[in-house]
């Protein structure tokens, strides 16, 4: 479904990816982990067409789209939850959620969305007149996620959606990645709580100073003590 070769991104003089190459397949969930500063948050933005390719290729569902605007990359079927949110807190739950429609004109099937992400969601149903910005850090971490999928997204790209989160709503977080998933959106998700991620997810790519280290099997990193004392309790 989606295919990274050898991606190279620059900030001015900072070469923050070096020739980055992963591979997400249909239905799959894949997470991307390492240290801060590694590069995670970069790879997403080079998919989302937030940021520019200095060169390499990237592919979704055969189709280039190194060169393509966000608005036409959304419109082809990936979303992006960035890091730290961003919702628009003077906004009510609605309009927000709202706004993640905005490349869609078929009135009908929007209602439809509503009710879907409102049952995945219940919380926001309950609030779905409260000004955004006055939701705890769960609920605005849902809203991101609602919003999201506002635009049908065949891949969803979820940027550290459990930081700044107690336990508890991380949990509930994880929990609806996997029912995302199971109802056909395939999942790229950045994050630093690895134990987490590789819980949920299907493969993983590990990367470090801009590079991809090693990439595999979750269960089989998991538990894997040598790659747990490198990557996991540090
Ligand atoms: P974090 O979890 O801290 O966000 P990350 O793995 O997502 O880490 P990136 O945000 O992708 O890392 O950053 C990769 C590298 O690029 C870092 O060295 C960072 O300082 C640098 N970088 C990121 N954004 C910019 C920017 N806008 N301008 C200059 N350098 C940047």
């Amino acid at each position: 479904m989606l295919e990274l070769s050898n991606i190279n991104v620059y900030y001015g003089g900072v070469h923050a990816l070096k020739n980055i190459s992963l591979k997400i397949k249909e239905g799959e969930i894949v997470t991307l982990i390492g240290a801060n500063g590694a590069g995670k948050s970069t790879t997403l933005k080079a998919i989302s067409g937030m940021e520019k390719l200095r060169s390499g290729e990237i592919k979704f569902n055969g189709e280039d789209i190194n060169s393509l605007n966000v608005p036409s990359i959304v419109k082809l079927g990936i979303s992006h939850v960035p890091e730290g949110r961003r919702i628009f807190s003077k906004m009510s739950v609605m309009e927000n959620l709202e706004m993640g429609a905005y490349i869609r004109d078929h009135k009908e099937d929007i209602k439809k969305d509503f009710e879907n992400i409102f049952s995945l969601f219940p919380r926001l149903f309950e609030r779905k007149s409260q000004m955004a910005g006055t939701l705890s850090g769960g609920e605005q971490q849902m809203l991101a996620i609602g919003r999201a999928l506002m635009s049908r997204p065949k891949l969803i790209l979820l940027d550290e959606p459990s930081m700044g989160l107690a336990p508890i709503i991380v949990k509930e977080i994880f929990s609806i990645i996997k029912d995302i998933n199971k109802s056909g959106t395939t999942v790229l998700l950045v994050e630093q709580n690895a134990n987490m991620a590789l819980n949920v997810a299907d493969r993983a790519y590990i990367i470090r100073n801009g590079e991809i280290e090693m990439e595999g099997n979750s269960k089989k990193i998991l538990v894997d003590e040598r790659l747990k004392k490198a990557y996991l309790e540090g």
